[in-house]
């Protein structure tokens, strides 16, 4: 009875002989669709540099999405332990993700002069034409604005 048991259960994590990694064991062992890095992604540990590196890899690849997105994207091949927290850790020290999460930010405007308040005066009561441009004036070799 016990050992029909242990055949059912599938062990948590499992470690693979030819690479020394550890994998997830899982339940997709059946599934012939899937590739094998989906049915048993490798674990990883989240402080570890080439885990820092895979997840800079990856985020660069997609062009820095979202951190839920970038997650999914991860564990198709990789279960990091504490995975969204290094996700997060990672986007929010990415220059590009902050990039994408910035807030455009209104600039203080100062109050209108009295000129352009001029309210309930005709069209063109006041205005102004410039008549002169810039004229790009050649000196030696160079162009100056004059
Ligand atoms: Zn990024």
């Amino acid at each position: 009875m016990f050992q029909l048991h242990q055949q059912l259960v599938a062990p948590a994590e499992q470690l693979d002989p030819e690479s020394g990694l550890i994998r997830v064991g899982g339940r997709l062992r059946q599934s012939s669709d899937l590739p094998p890095d989906a049915i048993h992604p490798v674990v990883l540990d989240p402080a570890h540099p080439i885990t820092k590196l895979i997840i800079k890899d990856c985020d660069d690849h997609l062009h820095h999405p979202g951190p839920e997105s970038f997650f999914a994207e991860l564990r198709r091949r990789y279960w990091i332990l504490r995975g969204r927290e290094a996700v997060w850790k990672h986007q929010h020290r990415c220059p590009k993700c902050q990039q994408s999460r910035a807030k455009p930010i209104i600039p203080q405007m100062a109050d209108l002069p009295l000129a352009r308040l001029r309210l309930c005066k005709p069209p063109f009561y006041s205005t102004g034409v410039d008549c002169f441009g810039p004229y790009t004036v050649k000196i030696g070799r160079r162009a100056e604005k004059r």
